[in-house]
């Protein structure tokens, strides 16, 4: 799913066939959770293809390397090159592209100067796919931010996710909702979460959760077109009356949640002001705005 046998990736410095790559079965990431990672869009626009928000990406990727004592040797800019260059290799423009920086071999909890560097890029599908989501809420709750840095995009904070996910669907539902260590709502286990109540829109602020580059993207656009966003904190209780709401995320882009709960949301997504958001989201993503060589 994720490559044939002509997919290639780069992987420190090389272009590598994805099927003759490997790894170290040593590595640190492998055995502890201790790595880095970005999932970034293309998208095939009237200029070409372009990358959403590479910048903004790299950058966290970098945010998230030094946070984990990792030395990441590639600048945003080269971060980006290459990124270009793995689309033409693969033949690719609406694709769905994954930088991941794992660490070499090391049993010890210190850092390591074995710092490996892949990007790799497939075709994916909305991952969550277009119909109004049935979420529930969850029973394990987003990482303490005292237990580590939620900032960080670290590739072992995704046993919640994984956790999360699979408790949602063996129960029915299609989607978990996590709560914080004070019981307010979070986020979802790969995508933030907005709800809607009399046209304005209410998101968790950021300390607890993951700073989504679409959530922020939404920000803009909800300016742009009048829509007030409050951030605060907020329980399950309150988003049972919503009027809607709905996920973010660079693989989720905009994605309709009916339901919490079981607990129907008052309007039909198409009348909502997420149903407008999704639309300009689709809009904003498609358009040349961010030009492959204005990086810096
Ligand atoms: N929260 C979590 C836990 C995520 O994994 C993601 C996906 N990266 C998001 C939020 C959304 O972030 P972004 O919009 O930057 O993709």
């Amino acid at each position: 799913m994720y490559y044939n046998n002509s997919t290639v990736l780069f992987l420190d410095g090389e272009w590598k066939k994805a099927k003759d790559s490997q790894t170290n079965l040593y590595s640190q990431t492998l055995h502890y959770g201790a790595g880095v990672f970005e999932g970034i869009r293309s998208y095939k626009t009237d200029s070409g293809t372009q990358i959403f928000k590479a910048k903004e990406h790299y950058e966290r990727l970098h945010y998230s390397a030094e946070k984990m004592h990792i030395n990441l040797r590639y600048s945003v800019t080269e971060l980006t090159e290459l990124t270009y260059q793995l689309l033409e290799k693969n033949k690719l423009d609406n694709a769905y592209i994954r930088p991941l920086i794992y660490l070499g071999e090391n049993m010890q909890l210190q850092p390591t100067d074995s710092v490996h560097v892949m990007l790799c890029a497939w075709e994916w599908g909305r991952f969550l796919g277009d119909s109004p989501l049935k979420l529930m809420t969850s029973s394990f709750q987003r990482p303490n931010p005292k237990s580590c840095f939620v900032e960080a995009k670290v590739t072992g904070h995704y046993t919640n996710s994984i956790l999360a996910t699979t408790e949602a669907k063996q129960k029915g539902f299609d989607e978990a909702l996590l709560l914080d260590m004070n019981g307010n709502v979070a986020e979802g286990p790969g995508a933030n979460f907005f709800f809607e109540k009399n046209e304005k829109l209410y998101t968790a602020p950021l300390g607890n959760i993951l700073a989504g580059i679409t959530r922020q993207t939404i920000f803009e656009l909800a300016k742009e077109m009048g829509i007030e966003v409050i951030e605060k904190f907020f329980t399950p209780e309150e988003v049972y009356k919503a009027d809607g709401a709905f996920f973010t995320g660079t693989a989720t882009e905009v994605a309709a949640i009916g339901s919490l709960d079981k607990h129907k949301f008052n309007l039909p997504w198409e009348e909502t002001v997420g149903y407008e958001l999704a639309a300009a989201y689709q809009n904003r993503v498609q358009k040349n705005e961010y030009k492959r060589f204005e990086l810096v």
